[in-house]
């Protein structure tokens, strides 16, 4: 059994326990919740009692690190629990009404109402949800079938072994806890633990860091396109309750300002019950102003007359954000190997077009543990056993609603005009478009030098237009202070000698929690890293132009504590 070199914050030659268990699932997200319980109901149906099934989860509760929109499709929750709504999921509220504004200029707009609402908006049938509140109830769930969920435990490396010449993932090891900054044992270290497995599977949610280095390592990614990323900047809102009752169940989507034609982006707002609002705004990543800033654009969306009305009177309650994998069925890499599955974001399950892959995660989920009970049926966890995951996704309705869409996010790299005019051909010929596969860059490749740079920063105040360290705050987020820092910077002289004069160093502008800082001055110039800030989101580790940062595990528990997100 190896270890091989990757980027870990773990102490190497520590001695280490170990935990054999059948099926362990890293990440405790909707998708393999789902895909454990169901893999518990699959055994039993197979007349197999005798298999140990455990999640681990880097936050330190079930759902802190968890948040979506979200509008959810009931498809996928449907076919996990038929009465799904019976068992108490929790929702928000039925749809109850779709519009979508357009936000033509910095203070016109147009809201579209009813059969004008374009049908990717259409929401009658689904359900307003909070993200967190699903997965720490599917988490009951799992618990109540014999699944075991450990939360705190952040996997910082993946166990590999030499099997008839094969290499099969055998596990992972779990992040040491009380290593100091200076990479010192404290009196408080724990050294983590290797936690064998028959299969892993890979939930961690999006540009998860194992299966990052799982995807490279194997070729998953042969023949497919790179994925592309879009990031999310969300706000819980309470609104003035003559408002809140009209907004319960509503259903708003944006376009327009404050995006350019050069940038991909949207915003929504949904209607909450006790008079919030769930609001945000994602933008592409394949933006090409090196000033890209999120969190600046979220803020200046806000500030639209049109928005600003809607919060008028009302008070932040919750921030957080993450990245999406926007780019669909061509970006997908291959869903399993020797011993692994990828499911859920960590694999791409995500519509752009709809803006939804809940439902489609549930389904990877479920399509995984059939998969994986048939394996440890024949006692064979190989990849020509798990290919069987690949083949029922391909036979599935989770295949044909991102291939019917295959070329829609693609289509809107390089700018929003090549999407507005290959959209409608797409419509028509089952998501073709002018050409079979779009192709696309990595997300960094595409920034252009700072000399080019238009975007400028909002101005903040304290009512509606909070600074990121005010927003983070709202996010619960904290790490042990005394500890190494887990964004790694690999050659710090890229930073200095050549991205300050190329790029103006992006990564002080992308982070939406404001870790990365520009010193100057003498020796000391170079980037500071508030680490303790980092919310997750991966932003860091996709944007970055020369691919220079390294988002790796901190210790478990650390990160923000998302309520309602
Ligand atoms: Fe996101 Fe990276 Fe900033 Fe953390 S440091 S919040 S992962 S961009």
């Amino acid at each position: 059994m190896s270890v091989p070199e990757q980027y870990s914050l773990n102490l190497p030659g520590i001695e280490r326990e170990t935990l054999d268990v059948d099926v362990l699932l890293i990440g405790a997200g909707a998708a393999n919740l789902a895909c454990a319980i169901h893999l518990q109901r699959q055994l039993a149906a197979r007349g197999i009692t005798d298999k140990s099934i455990l999640v681990l989860e880097k936050a330190g509760e079930i759902g802190d690190h968890t948040l979506s929109g979200a509008v959810m499709n009931p498809r996928g929750i449907s076919e996990l629990f038929p009465d799904w709504r019976e068992r108490g999921c929790p929702i928000e509220s039925d749809v109850r009404w779709d519009a979508v504004e357009i936000l033509y200029s910095k203070d016109g707009s147009k809201r579209l109402k009813g059969p004008l609402v374009p049908p990717q908006f259409q929401n009658h049938g689904n359900v307003i949800v909070s993200m967190n509140q699903v997965v720490r109830w599917l988490k009951e769930q799992a618990e109540a079938v014999g699944v075991q969920v450990y939360p705190g435990f952040a996997a910082a490396e993946i166990l590999f072994e030499q099997k008839d010449g094969v290499e099969r993932v055998a596990g992972v090891v779990t992040r040491d806890s009380g290593i100091d900054k200076h990479g010192q044992q404290k009196h408080s270290f724990q050294p983590g633990m290797n936690v064998r497995a028959a299969v892993t599977v890979f939930g961690e949610g999006t540009r998860g860091h194992l299966a990052k280095h799982l995807i490279r390592r194997h070729g998953l990614d042969a023949g497919r396109n790179p994925q592309m990323y879009g990031t999310g900047i969300k706000e819980i809102w309470e609104i003035p309750a003559e408002r809140g009752a009209e907004w319960l169940g509503g259903v708003l989507h944006t376009a327009g300002h404050p995006l350019s034609l050069n940038g991909y982006g949207g915003s929504w707002i949904y209607g909450l019950k006790d008079n919030r609002l769930s609001l945000g705004f994602v933008i592409g990543l394949d933006h090409p102003d090196a000033k890209l800033d999120p969190h600046a654009l979220f803020v200046q969306w806000k500030q639209h007359p049109a928005i600003a009305r809607i919060l008028e009177g009302g008070k932040v309650l919750a921030y957080g954000a993450k990245t999406v994998p926007e780019g669909g069925y061509w970006c997908m890499p291959r869903l399993y190997g020797e011993s692994y599955c990828l499911v859920g974001d960590t694999a791409g399950f995500l519509n752009a077009s709809t803006l939804k892959g809940v439902h489609l995660a549930i389904k990877s989920g479920l399509l995984a543990a059939e998969a994986i009970a048939e394996a440890l049926h024949f006692g064979d966890t190989g990849a020509a056993r798990l290919k069987r995951y690949e083949e029922l996704f391909s036979a599935s309705w989770a295949k044909d609603e991102l291939y019917g869409v295959r070329n829609f996010r693609q289509s809107f790299e390089g700018g929003l005009l090549g999407g507005m005019l290959d959209v409608p051909f797409q419509q028509l010929t089952g998501g073709r478009g002018l050409v079979e596969r779009r192709k696309n860059h990595k997300d960094h490749e595409t920034m252009h030098p700072v000399h080019l740079s238009r975007l400028e920063k909002p101005a903040f105040d304290d009512k509606g237009s909070m600074d990121k360290l005010t927003d983070v705050y709202h996010s619960g987020t904290t790490h042990e202070e005394d500890q190494p820092a887990h964004l790694l910077v690999k050659d710090p002289s890229i930073c200095i000698e050549r991205c300050t004069r190329e790029f103006g160093n992006p990564c002080q502008h992308f982070c939406p929690a404001a870790v990365y800082e520009w010193r100057e001055g003498g020796t000391a110039k170079g980037p500071v890293i508030n680490f303790s800030n980092c919310v997750h989101c991966k932003t860091c580790d996709i944007a970055d132009p020369y691919e220079n940062i390294e988002w790796v595990v901190p210790e478990g528990g650390g990160g923000p504590k998302y309520v309602n997100l």
